[in-house]
């Protein structure tokens, strides 16, 4: 039987899986690695556990698989940026890590100076500290010697995919797929290409970039204990969630809550720039065609559930906040600010921070606690609610990523958007997209990858109301605390 190895780099741990040409998931290894937050806004993870944590979970699924693997795909988080030298390989600085927000002063110059027009024509995105390009400037202007090094090519850059295939494969390849360049703010979507006025605006050499493939190009030999696999399959993570579940037509819409929450729609071959907080992307590049995409961007998510069971040490599990949930939806009038690193969409604001409003004497740790899974469901309906006030038809909403193993939660957020919520039966679509974009770059077609919906969360009408009005309360502490900023 043919199988593929899948290798799920994320924000929180490294995953590897081998699945079936079925993409049935046949054995698995994961391995947590820990971020760093050496100053306010700052998110830091050392290259090397990256590297160290993908390796041993690859070693882990191939020694519990004696048969050969086919080929295998890579799926990363995005826009984390990591510099290293061509000579050594050694990063010379930790990956900044896509929540990172040191860079938000250049951001607001450069806007002030009006280049958002302009940097949203080229490459669909916002200028935001969150892309890469603004901590590839920050490494080249404050590690000693590097800007000097980068221009005379001593210096690499790449998020994480290119670093990961520069350190595992045979070749030593300096590459990329269309959908990780896209999230560089350096990649011109229209033209599909390295964008060199935008290298000049962030004064980056294109000496360090990688080269720019297809998503189920060919990127290198895999060698391990031994082993070889030839990789051809990359794609960045959430765009590997919209193939894994297999939004291959306009108006399928993913959404993934992982580490943070990220919202796809299919546009297919439309360019669809939205003007308020909606960013345009490739949504993936395979047989040739490319696929565009809009995306809403959460920064915290499954992360505030961390919060909660780490520091405020509210539950022991994640798996546990499910029971502290008030199954009337209601907090009582407590109120979350879901803002450890800023907000992304639609409010694109990098001083805002977290916060819980209107405690009482009264408000309990289950208040505290749906507040905050509530604060999810809401972001997600400010952006649903761009979608229709944008026109965007949407034809399913499809949900996946760790915190969708909580039903509870699935349940509220069907009730606050109104509508039908379904969720495959495995809930790993990221690790899946990478799978079937490898399959696909072995010759599979399009058409034969089957969607595995599992579940579907239909909305209670009568909690229609109570929704309503709560969102629209959380929305006011939102806007109130953000124009306090200002
Ligand atoms: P990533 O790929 O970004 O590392 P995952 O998709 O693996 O994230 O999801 C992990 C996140 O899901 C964690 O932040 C965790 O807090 C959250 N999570 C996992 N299980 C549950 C649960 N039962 N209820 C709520 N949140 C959960």
């Amino acid at each position: 039987m043919t199988k593929f190895l899948a290798i799920d780099q994320g924000t929180t741990s490294s995953r590897a899986i081998v699945f079936s040409s079925e993409q049935k998931l046949i054995t698995d290894s994961q391995q947590e690695y820990s971020l760093s937050y050496p100053h306010d806004g700052w998110v830091e993870a050392n290259p090397v556990d990256i590297l160290n944590t993908v390796n041993e979970t690859i070693n882990n699924v191939l020694n519990k698989t004696p048969e050969a693997i086919s080929s295998c795909g890579i799926t990363n988080q995005r826009e984390t940026t990591v510099i290293w030298s061509s000579k050594t390989g050694e990063a010379i600085y930790p990956a900044i890590i896509w929540q990172d927000r040191r860079t938000h002063n250049l951001c607001n110059e450069l806007k002030s100076k009006g280049y958002e027009k302009m940097v949203r024509e080229k490459t669909g995105l916002v200028i935001d500290p969150y892309f890469s390009a603004t901590k590839i400037k920050w490494i080249l202007d404050n590690v000693e010697g590097a800007r000097k090094k980068a221009e005379s090519g001593e210096l690499m850059f790449g998020t994480i995919d290119s670093f990961l295939l520069y350190n595992l494969t045979k070749e030593k390849v300096h590459l990329t797929d269309v959908t990780n360049a896209s999230r560089t703010m350096l990649f011109n979507i229209n033209t599909m290409d390295w964008d060199q006025d935008l290298l000049k605006l962030f004064d980056i050499p294109d000496s360090i970039l990688p080269e720019v493939k297809p998503c189920d190009g060919e990127f290198g030999t895999l060698v391990t204990e031994g082993k070889e696999i030839k990789i051809n399959g990359v794609i960045g993570d959430q765009q590997s969630a919209l193939v894994g579940q297999t939004c291959f037509k306009s108006g399928d819409m993913k959404s993934t809550y992982g580490t943070g929450c990220f919202l796809m729609v299919n546009t297919k071959k439309d360019i669809i720039k939205l003007d308020e907080g909606l960013l345009t992307t490739v949504g993936y590049q395979l047989n040739n065609e490319v696929n565009y995409a809009i995306e809403g961007s959460i920064y915290s998510c499954g992360n505030i559930i961390q919060w909660l069971r780490d520091k405020m040490e509210f539950f022991q599990h994640a798996s546990m906040s499910e029971e502290y949930l008030n199954n009337n939806g209601s907090s009582n009038n407590v109120h979350f600010l879901p803002a450890f690193n800023g907000l992304g969409a639609p409010y694109w604001n990098s001083e805002v921070r977290g916060g819980f409003y209107g405690i009482t004497q009264d408000s309990s740790k289950a208040d505290m606690i749906t507040a905050a899974f509530k604060s999810i469901c809401y972001q997600t309906r400010d952006i649903t609610e761009l979608l229709q006030e944008n026109n965007i038809e949407i034809s399913s909403l499809l949900i996946d990523g760790g915190m969708t193993a909580n039903s509870a939660f699935c349940e509220m957020l069907s009730c606050v958007l109104q509508e039908n919520i379904l969720k495959p039966a495995n809930i790993e679509s990221t690790a899946l997209g990478a799978c079937v974009v490898a399959q696909i770059g072995e010759g599979e077609s399009i058409d034969s990858i089957q969607s595995n919906i599992e579940e579907t969360y239909e909305p209670r009408h009568d909690m229609k109301d109570f929704f309503d009005s709560d969102y629209h309360s959380w929305k006011q502490y939102i806007n109130k605390t953000i124009s306090n900023i200002k």
